[in-house]
């Protein structure tokens, strides 16, 4: 299972993205908050929502819920 990133930046919307570890667009180490194991985006998108209000999956790696 892939290991999840949320990044400290937020996006122009007000959003902080979700991503794998893998991914291409994962932010640097001093920018990203180390998530967890998860078994799909769903589950670390949760995570993530303890850490910022407005949070969205990577459209590169963790596009099920990047609707908002
Ligand atoms: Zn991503």
């Amino acid at each position: 299972m892939p290991e999840y990133y949320v990044s400290k930046a937020a996006q122009p919307n007000g959003d902080h993205e979700v991503h794998q570890a893998e991914c291409e667009h994962l932010p640097a180490e001093e920018n990203r908050i180390y998530l967890g194991v998860f078994g799909d985006c769903h589950s670390a998108i949760a995570q993530a929502k303890r850490y910022y209000a407005k949070v969205n999956g990577c459209s590169s790696c963790s596009q099920a819920r990047h609707t908002g």
